[in-house]
């Protein structure tokens, strides 16, 4: 009896220990999917931060669509973009704010087709929203389906590049060669005018009249020429400017004096002073003698032309200061009206623009050629007037330049 009792007890322990052990391996193989769920998991996270992180990485914004047609991903660039305003989660049109985004999108969707094109917006349109300030903005805008292995929720990406800068790069070429245009048109028509009346019969007669003639053709020719000079100028720096410069120490005080010289007839004529007493001896130029001697006859020379009365003072100032150097061409001239100061600087602007008399009417390049030589140079150019007192255009450059300041022969 006691044996069959024990014999049954030792099944019973047994059952009982199968059972256990049965759910001790259930739970473990639990444990182990569950484990294995979460490396799983792990990984697609780890697989997903990888993607946003390269997506991250590009300059244009990327916006992607989920299947509900609402943002569900913006990279950096586009939250940056919409800084002000949250752009997950909402819809297109609440996040663009001009119509032709919208209808890229419904037209992509509807396709399955890429929709690449340029816009081109007014300031108030632009997606930067209140941060523009640049006036007509240009993107570039390129929509496309999404394959549905490439990011499960989304159905497309939307893709926005900034073209502004070149599109106004692009408007400046077009002004250059409008203005360009315009400026040559002129004076050939009168070189032209007077050719066909010197070739009409018995127009060569009247000696004198010919030579009056041909000496007006002369001006226009030489004004032609002067243009043409000055647009070479202009796109010889602009074709890559650093490239365009040959840079080497020179003094300049001797570029002021050969300035000087290239303009002592009109200096005498006009019975005019110019001072460079305030030009440091030894002040050494690292830079592009050709371009600083443009400069300066630039300056010295619209301070002349535009005061052509007897008794003009111009004031050349060149210093080695704390930051850098420092170099000014001031008159007491006719100066320049403020309202008209923002824009001197802009190619073939005139304060003066309906001047007749051609004999001081410029190419209206020379400002602009003056900005262009000393920004290539890496330096800055502002200019004050207050007419009848004083108009100065001061020149700043840059601390690099502290290490060419001869030490020898330093004066007043
Ligand atoms: P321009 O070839 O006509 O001289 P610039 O670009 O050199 O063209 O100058 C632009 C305009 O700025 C000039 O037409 C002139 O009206 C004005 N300007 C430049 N320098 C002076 C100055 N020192 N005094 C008065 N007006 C000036």
């Amino acid at each position: 009896m006691i044996f069959e009792i024990s014999i049954l007890a030792a099944a019973a322990l047994t059952i009982v220990w199968l059972c256990l052990d049965r759910i001790h391996k259930q739970k473990r193989f639990h444990q182990e999917i569950q484990q294995v769920n979460e490396l799983h998991h792990e990984a697609l996270e780890a697989d997903r931060k990888r993607h946003e992180l390269l997506l991250d990485g590009l300059s244009d914004a990327l916006f992607l669509v989920d299947q509900s047609g609402v943002v569900c991903y913006a990279n950096i660039a586009a939250r940056q973009m919409f800084a002000e305003r949250n752009v997950v989660g909402q819809s297109p049109q609440a996040v663009f704010p001009d119509a032709r985004f919208i209808e890229a999108i419904h037209q992509c969707e509807k396709t399955h087709q890429p929709m690449v094109q340029r816009l081109v917006l007014p300031q108030q349109l632009s997606p930067l929203g209140a941060k523009e300030n640049r006036g007509v903005n240009a993107w570039l805008l390129d929509v496309a389906p999404l394959p549905p292995e490439a990011y499960p929720e989304a159905k497309l990406r939307v893709l926005l590049r900034d073209l502004t800068a070149e599109f106004q790069s692009e408007q400046v070429r077009k002004d250059f060669v409008a203005n360009a245009s315009h400026e040559l048109r002129t004076p050939l028509a009168i070189i032209q005018g007077y050719l066909e009346n010197l070739l009409e019969v018995g127009g060569l007669r009247d000696h004198q009249q010919a030579a009056r003639f041909l000496s007006i053709m002369s001006k226009h020719t030489d004004r032609v020429s002067r243009i043409v000079e000055d647009m070479l100028v202009i796109s010889r720096l602009e074709s890559g400017e650093a490239a365009a410069l040959s840079i080497e120490p020179f003094e300049f005080h001797s570029c002021v004096q050969d300035v000087l010289e290239r303009l002592e007839h009109l200096i005498v004529s006009q019975q005019a002073t110019v001072d460079f007493s305030k030009v440091q001896r030894g002040l050494m130029i690292s830079g592009d003698r050709f371009y600083w001697t443009q400069v300066l006859f630039n300056l010295i020379e619209n301070a002349l032309k535009q005061n052509p009365r007897p008794g003009l003072k111009v004031v050349v100032t060149g210093m080695q200061q704390d930051k850098g150097i420092y170099l000014s061409v001031a008159d007491d001239g006719i100066g320049i009206p403020s309202s008209h100061l923002p824009f001197v600087f802009k190619r073939f602007y005139r304060v003066d623009q309906n001047h007749t008399n051609s004999a001081i009417k410029g190419t209206g390049l020379g400002l602009s050629i003056v900005k262009r030589a000393v920004e290539a140079h890496g330096g800055n150019i502002s200019v004050s007037s207050i007419p009848g007192r004083e108009t100065k255009f001061s020149i700043e450059l840059p601390t690099p330049q502290e290490s060419m300041v001869a030490t020898a022969g330093i004066a007043s």
